[in-house]
Order: structure tokens, then sequence, then C-alpha cells
């Protein structure tokens, strides 16, 4: 018997250790830097999709991509739609991971590219369809490379890949001839469809070997920060690099696949490094250029952006954004009403102080007075 009770204190004494052991290892990789988003993988997929010549919408390269994008996601819900757009044919393509689960993160990439090289130094080439390795492949290709992923992530609420088309055939002079995908997509959505979408964050340009970001407008203030943290996180705890490639302070304005996201109310934001090649500027450098190609992508950037969504994924950073911007304006209401409430009090003190100040005048006149007619009384002899 005693020997048994020995046994069993022993295997509870090893198991507790044991289990113990597991926790500390648990503890040795914060949560949300444990990540397997591989940059090479991606890369590969930008030499793919480069090989494929440019996705023109309507094009067979354009419907070979959406092909194979379908084919590398197996056992995900897809679905496409089509609009007759501008004398174009758009195909939208979607593929959502937990379908039915709700709360959907929204992560989108274009993947047509641009039909002319306009802004090529060379202008014979200008009227040529671009390669559009960066501007179009490397979006689609971190979306596919993030989305081997997801199915072991163990995620409790949808996440939607959106490979919007038509993005990037429009005219510099005219602002509504951009984004007809996404413009196509926001239009037809219901309310409660909006509604259910947690954050959209759109990545477009982000394989520039000499990656260099800033925040953009319009977009989501709560989902800046939330992205903010996480590349300052990956780098203080996870130790993956640098933040060197973020510049937080500065903001450009882009008209991106966001935009009509954003016009919804959705929480929305673009990634995209808007200063392409070394040195470039803003929206200079080999944009819309035929020296858009894949040896100008690495396989380093797309990992940079891998890493940030992969990670907030792990760790919930694009969830409840809406939940987050109510409590701080509650929270700045609350500040407001106090404020107000103060100001009454300091209201009410000085009408207080008021009040004494005229009663000790009318005490001090009514003593004096007497005494003056005292004074008087006795001078004229009465009293
Ligand atoms: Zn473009």
């Amino acid at each position: 018997m005693r020997m048994g009770i020995a046994v069993i204190l022993a295997i509870l004494l090893m198991s507790s250790a044991l289990s113990k052991t597991g926790a500390q290892e648990g503890e040795e990789t914060p949560i949300g830097c444990q990540l397997s988003f591989d940059g090479d993988i991606a890369n590969q997929s930008v030499q793919f999709q480069t090989g494929l010549g440019p996705r023109l919408p309507g094009s067979a390269a354009s419907s070979e991509l959406r092909e194979s994008i379908k084919s590398n996601l197996s056992g995900w819900h897809i679905t496409e739609s089509t609009h007759h757009v501008n004398g174009m044919v758009l195909t939208n393509l979607f593929a959502t991971w937990n379908k039915g689960a709700g709360s959907t993160v929204m992560f989108a990439a274009h993947y047509d590219t641009r039909h002319k090289g306009d802004l090529d130094w060379n202008e014979s080439m200008r009227d040529k369809p671009i390669d559009g390795a960066n501007d179009g492949a490397s979006g689609v290709a971190v979306l596919i490379e993030l989305a081997r992923h997801i199915p072991s992530m163990n995620l409790t609420h949808e996440v939607t890949l959106f490979f919007t088309d038509g993005e990037d055939q429009g005219e510099y002079s005219n602002a509504s001839s951009w984004i007809l995908g996404a413009r196509a997509w926001a239009d037809n959505l219901t309310t409660s469809e909006a509604d259910n979408i947690e954050s959209f964050i759109l990545v477009d340009m982000i394989g520039d070997s000499d990656l260099t970001l800033r925040k953009t407008k319009p977009g989501n203030s709560s989902l800046w920060n939330r992205t903010e943290n996480k590349i300052r996180y990956l780098d203080e705890v996870c130790n993956y690099g640098e933040t060197t490639y973020f510049d937080f302070e500065k903001y450009d304005s882009i008209i991106d696949d966001h935009v009509p996201a954003d016009e919804l109310g959705i929480p929305a934001i673009d990634i995209i490094d808007t200063r392409y090649g070394e040195g470039a500027s803003f929206l200079g450098g080999h944009w819309h250029t035929h020296n858009d190609t894949a040896d100008k992508v690495s396989a380093d950037s797309l990992q940079k952006i891998g890493y940030i969504l992969e990670s907030g994924l792990k760790t919930g950073s694009w969830l409840n954004i809406r939940v987050q911007e109510n409590t701080e304006l509650e929270e700045q209401e609350q500040v407001e009403e106090n404020d107000n409430e103060e100001h009454d009090e300091t209201s009410g003190l000085e009408a207080d102080e008021m009040f004494i100040g005229v009663l000790l005048i009318c005490c001090t006149l009514l003593v004096w007075g007497n005494l003056a007619w005292r004074i008087f009384a006795d001078n004229r002899g009465e009293g």
C-alpha cells in the first residue's frame, strides 16, 4: 500500500516537473514570434507570376494566374465575381478560411498588372504592358505564402484573401479610372457584410529590395497603431531584424484598393512602398516602368511583410479594431464631460465667493454707517 502511494507520488512529482519544463519552453518563445512565413517561397511566386506575362484583365495570363492561386488554396472556400467596367471584364477572386465563423480579417492585393509602362524613360516602350513584379506580383505572392500557414494557426474567425482585378488600368488624369475591381466589390457589399469585416489590410508594392515604408492616408489610425506596434514587437521581442525600413512619423496619400473599404467604414490600411527603387521619389523610381522586374524584388522584403501579417493573426492584432475605436471615443467623451463638470464646479465656487464678498461689503458698510450715524448724532447733541 505504502509502495503504491510512493509510486503515485513519484508519478505526480514527475508529471508536474515535466509540465513545468513544457511551460518554460513555451515561455522561451513569446506569443506571435514563432513564425513560418517563407520569403524565398514568396519570391518564387513573383518569378512564376512574371513568367506568365502581363496579367491584363480578361487575358489568358490573368486566367492562368487565378487557376494557379485556386490550386494553391485547396480546402479554402473560393468564389469569383465578374464585372464589366470601362470595356474590360474584371474578375475578383476571394478565398476564405473558416467560412461561416464570422469576424473576417481581409487581406487584399491586386493581381492585375498595368497595360502600359507609361512612365518608362524609353518613349517607344511607354504603350507596352509591364511585368509588374512589385506592382502586382509581390502582394499576391505574400498572400499565397501566408495562406499556406493559416490552416495550422487554429484561428476561430474567418480570414479572406481578396485578389482584386482592374486596380492598375487607369489614367493619371482620372481618379475614378483606377481600383475598379475593389470599387465593384464595395458597391455590391451589404451593410451586414461590411460590418462583419474586422479589418482590411492591403499589401501593394511591398517586394522592393530597397523597402521604405510610411503610413498612408486614407487609413484607419487604430489599425496603423496595431501595425506599428507589431513591427516594433517583431524587432524588440522576437528579434526579427530592425524597424528602420518603416518611417512611423510620415504619411503618404494614395488612392488604392483600400479606399472603397475605408469609405464603407471598414477599418482599412494600405501597406505600400511608394518609393520603388534606391533613392526613388514618391511615385517615381521603377513605378509603372519596364524596370518593374523580378530582380528588383527581394525575399527579405516579402518576408518582413509576411511576418507582420502572420504574427498579427497569431496575436489577434487584426481583430476588434472598431471596439477599440469606440472605447477610445467613449473615453474621450468622458474626459470632455469631466472637463465640463470641473468647469461648472469652478463657476459654482466663483458665485459662492462673490456672494460672500458682497455680504462682507454690506456688513462693513452697515457697521461704518452705524458708527458715522452715532458720531453725527453725538455732534448734534442727540443721544
Ligand atoms: Zn500600379
